[in-house]
């Protein structure tokens, strides 16, 4: 069964976009993933299609009308009510996303996803319907499109049969709660750097000391928030004391 993503938006042309292309545009091709959008504005009840109004209380822009998005998410469901797919909303209020929950989805029957404009989505939408709000970051883009695509692709290169080798999703930043080990390929040396001694050793199991020091103590100085996460997940359900990460062979 393929992976059903509808798309609630404004800008309905914008997509597939980069994802009618490599990995992504292939497994569109093949019907692995399959892709849906609806118009927002075609769920606007007056004559001049309004999706938006100025915000109560004041300020600055304009906010999507509540009315109108439960019209569209409602439809939505209703195209898709044999698969009960999660209904998602891209706003930078929402929990930020992970590779497991990415994870998840991917292993699910799809997704619709609800992309906000202007100042965003009417609060009331989320007490009115069942919406996981998702966020990208710590970042506000213009619109939620371009976080939906993120998501979209997260997800469809997971999906069976998109990737080429089994492993090259397992092994992956986020995957083991760390960042990946950094990759060096041919010219052996390039302005005087070369590839590390041991990765040209050919012995397999040095390599894969060095690559698992190497994404430990990358993560150690890069993201020391994932690295916390990690010690406390690992060292459960010991005293809490820290491990320190013994040095491989160079
Ligand atoms: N006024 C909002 C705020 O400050 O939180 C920002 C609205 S933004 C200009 C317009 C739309 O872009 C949002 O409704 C959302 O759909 C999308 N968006 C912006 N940043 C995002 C993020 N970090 N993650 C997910 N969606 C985002």
């Amino acid at each position: 069964m393929s992976f059903a993503a509808t798309i609630l938006t404004l800008y309905p042309e914008m997509f597939p976009g980069p994802l009618g292309r490599s990995l992504a545009g292939r497994a569109l091709e093949e019907g692995i993933w399959s892709l849906d959008t609806v118009q927002i504005r075609d769920f606007a009840a007056d004559k001049h299609r309004t999706v938006d109004d100025t915000p109560a209380g004041g300020g600055a822009g304009m906010v999507l009308k509540v009315d109108v998005l439960a019209a569209a998410v409602d439809h939505a469901v209703a195209r898709n009510a044999l698969e009960k797919l999660p209904v998602l909303a891209m706003t930078p209020r929402g929990k930020p996303l992970s590779q497991a929950r990415v994870r998840e989805l991917a292993g699910g029957p799809g997704v619709i996803i609800l992309c906000g404009r202007f100042e965003g989505f009417d609060e009331r939408i989320f007490d009115g319907r069942e919406i996981e709000e998702v966020s990208l970051g710590d970042i506000v883009l213009s619109g939620g499109e371009p976080a939906a695509i993120m998501l979209l692709d997260a997800c469809i290169r997971l999906l069976p049969g998109v990737m080429g080798a089994p492993s090259s999703g397992s092994e992956e930043s986020f995957e083991e709660g760390l960042l990946e080990y950094p990759h060096y390929t041919r010219p052996v040396e390039w302005e005087g750097r070369t590839i590390p001694e041991v990765l040209r050793s050919g012995d397999h199991a040095r390599i894969a000391a060095w690559r698992k020091h190497q994404a430990e103590s990358d993560t150690r100085s890069r993201r020391p928030d994932l690295w916390e996460h990690h010690n406390d997940a690992r060292d459960q359900p010991a005293s809490g004391a820290r491990r320190e990460t013994k040095e491989p062979d160079q």
